[in-house]
């Protein structure tokens, strides 16, 4: 459902998780992350582009290859797809379809669309790689920890950042790949800010902000989870209590990082 407008930026927030879907208009294109959940927010977004298209070009961007992002691809035939270089060569793809399926059985689900695991044009395999479309520029980043397949997306002059599921103001980081990637992705994010004029950040799961601090605090918040992961008991789970309203329902993946936190770093010892 419709979450943010302000300028070229619209933004959709699904009912579960608060998932997003940013779609960003520039002269040339209409550029989108992730459409997702349901089938009815998923048809909003659809005349949301509609409307907005014209003759220009729709791109997709995939934060990553997690179910939820990549359940409403194939309502989006006509679009050009951006992903990384790891989304490309996911070898679980089967399993993210299986996923898809599952979600679809269990809450007996009907779309319009049959649903599918993205097809690439344009695979992002380096830091820094840059696409002109008219007026704007994107500049993506390799952001793996959370899934081994992330990607950061900048878009300038406008100063949007797109950070897929880092970053997020309703939940601490969830470590699905690995540890140490997602401490130095977390790096790279504080780097992206000292590089580019960056004002407003469109996370996976959560709510957009237009204030520079607030996603300084958004960066800051992470490190700190990261490093204190490693402290047993020092108040985290307490914290995170406080700050997460829905705690609750993602306590396990909390308590699987501390376990994999741990695990990582004992192996480089
Ligand atoms: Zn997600």
């Amino acid at each position: 459902m419709f979450h943010f407008q302000e300028k070229n930026l619209t933004v959709f927030q699904s009912s579960l998780y608060k998932t997003t879907s940013a779609v960003v208009h520039s002269e040339e294109a209409i550029i989108m992350t992730d459409p997702t959940w349901l089938p009815e927010e998923i048809a909003e977004i659809q005349s949301h582009i509609q409307e907005h298209l014209g003759d220009k070009q729709l791109y997709i961007i995939y934060t990553h290859s997690d179910f939820d992002h990549v359940i409403g691809s194939g309502a989006f035939p006509e679009a050009t797809v951006i992903a990384s270089e790891g989304f490309q060569n996911n070898p679980k793809k089967e399993e993210v379809l299986e996923e898809m399926n599952a979600f679809d059985q269990e809450y007996y689900i009907e779309r319009n669309y049959e649903p599918r695991y993205p097809t690439i044009d344009r695979v992002i395999s380096a830091d820094g790689e840059k696409l002109e479309l008219g007026d704007m520029t994107l500049t993506f980043y390799q952001a793996p920890g959370h899934t081994n397949d992330g990607l950061f997306t900048v878009i300038e002059p406008c100063g949007i950042f797109l950070s897929g599921d880092y970053l997020s103001d309703v939940e601490f980081p969830f470590i699905e790949s690995g540890y140490h990637d997602y401490k130095e992705t977390v790096e790279k994010a504080s780097w992206i800010m000292q590089h580019h004029d960056l004002n407003t950040h469109v996370p996976g799961h959560g709510n957009v902000t237009k204030q520079k601090q607030e996603i300084m605090d958004r960066i800051d918040f992470s490190k700190q989870y990261l490093n204190r992961l490693l402290d047993d008991g020092t108040g985290l789970e307490k914290e995170c209590r406080n700050r997460f309203r829905f705690f609750e329902g993602m306590k396990n993946s909390h308590l699987e990082n501390v376990e994999r936190a741990s695990k990582e770093v004992n192996e480089r010892k």
